[in-house]
């Protein structure tokens, strides 16, 4: 296995920019998500790692070569797409073979590797089996070996789960984790999902316009987002925003104040733009304060649609006096309305005045003219800078 590392890769297409100068390192052994809405550059980014789409600037190491310009197959490398194109014609061991016999492996290493590539991925006693005869689940497997047993220094996985019914989805997720374990792979992986994202993980590499915002594990970066976009994206439902103004001795938004020490939060100054991000779960009663070291002031809100989700239950609520309910809207754009989120046994209705506060020790606040993140705990005890916080910490 090896390293891969991207050094100030662009790739134009025309007017457009679909990778705009990202520069990141996949350790050895390492799985690295890249994550972000359908059209910021994933692929691309992936593909100029494959040798498919060769970058417009920068360049591409893998181990300690530079591969910028080498051929896809001279570059170590193995790919799985959505659509696994499997032969028809051929069974199991002639697809996950193919590519071998093509190399002219001798037939007792191609039955070597293919016995031991059907054993990772589970399809022992279907080697015989025609594509047809097989759920999508298995073809996809079948993919994932064909992969394997060529041996690479990486493996690249072009949302290789897409295709699959949720449920087949989740139980796959946690194969290609056991797949990266036993084989210590170098895995860099492509998907719009989140959740594939944080589950199967070391870091993962969030995009947005084709720019890397975030590289950092899961949890960094969704208890330490980098920007409002990082902060917004990871994490479901989403962080609630409302933009609001420095003052004195906190924040003031249109519908609620918190409190804070200017002189605690870098970069800016009273009389400048913030925008407040508290996540669902970090909304609480004011009834349950008691249970948070350092609570807001209560808000005063109007609950709205209540979704029980089983483990869960969303609350929307409305908090300015005849604010209009606009559940088709994400809440979070909308400075007039909390998401919370609270267990299954609290008692609450729709259409119930209640008060709530926010846990300040998980407020985020964010600089609204750039969108960067200023601290992750307005409390004032953490002391950290959300820059060096959002970029390592994997080590
Ligand atoms: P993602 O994988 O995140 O959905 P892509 O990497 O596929 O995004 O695409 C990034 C941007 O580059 C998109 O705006 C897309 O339209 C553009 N793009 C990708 N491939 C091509 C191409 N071959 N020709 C022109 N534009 C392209």
């Amino acid at each position: 296995m090896a390293r891969v590392r991207l050094e100030n890769v662009t790739k134009r297409y025309g007017e457009e920019t679909a990778v705009d100068d990202v520069s990141l390192e996949v350790k050895d052994g390492e799985f690295v998500t890249f994550v972000g809405p359908s059209g910021c550059g994933k692929s691309t980014t992936m593909e100029t790692v494959a040798g498919l789409t060769p970058p417009t600037e920068g360049r591409v190491y893998i181990g300690d070569d530079d591969v910028t310009g080498l051929a896809p197959k001279d570059r170590g490398v193995a790919m799985v797409f959505q659509n696994i194109a499997l032969f028809p014609h051929m069974d199991v061991y002639e697809n996950i073979s193919f590519g071998l016999r093509l190399r002219k492996y001798d037939d007792e290493e191609v039955r070597r590797r293919v016995e031991q590539a059907a054993d990772i991925v589970q399809l022992e006693g279907m080697l015989d089996r025609m594509p047809a005869e097989m759920s999508g689940g298995q073809q996809q497997r079948v993919g994932i070996a064909r992969a394997i047993v060529r041996n690479p220094d990486v493996f690249l996985m072009d949302e290789p789960l897409a295709n699959l019914d949720a449920k087949l989805r989740v139980h796959m997720r946690t194969e290609l984790q056991r797949l990266h374990r036993e084989l210590e792979a170098t895995v860099i992986y492509v998907t719009h999902d989140q959740a594939e994202a944080m589950t199967m993980s070391n870091r993962i590499a969030v995009l947005n316009d084709g720019k890397l915002q975030q590289i950092a594990p899961p949890l960094v970066c969704y208890n330490e987002p980098t920007n409002l976009f990082v902060a917004g994206f990871i994490g479901s439902p989403s962080m609630n925003f409302a933009e609001g103004e420095l003052v004195e001795d906190g924040v003031e938004t249109p519908n609620f104040d918190v409190e804070l020490d200017p002189a605690a939060v870098p970069k800016v100054s009273v009389g400048d733009a913030v925008t407040v991000g508290v996540r669902p779960e970090d909304v609480h009663l004011a009834e349950n304060a008691d249970s948070l070291a350092q609570p807001s002031a209560p808000i005063a809100a109007r609950s709205d649609v209540i979704e029980p989700m089983g483990d869960e239950v969303f609350v929307y609520l409305l908090l300015a006096e005849g604010a209009e309910r606009s559940m088709e809207k994400d809440p979070s754009s909308s400075a007039d309305q909390l998401l919370m989120s609270v267990t299954p046994d609290t008692k609450i209705e729709a259409e119930q005045d209640v008060d709530v506060v926010l846990d300040r020790s998980k407020i985020h606040l964010f600089e609204t003219a750039t969108g960067d993140a200023l601290v992750h705990d307005i409390t004032g005890r953490s002391g950290q800078d959300p820059g060096t916080a959002a970029t390592e910490a994997d080590d």
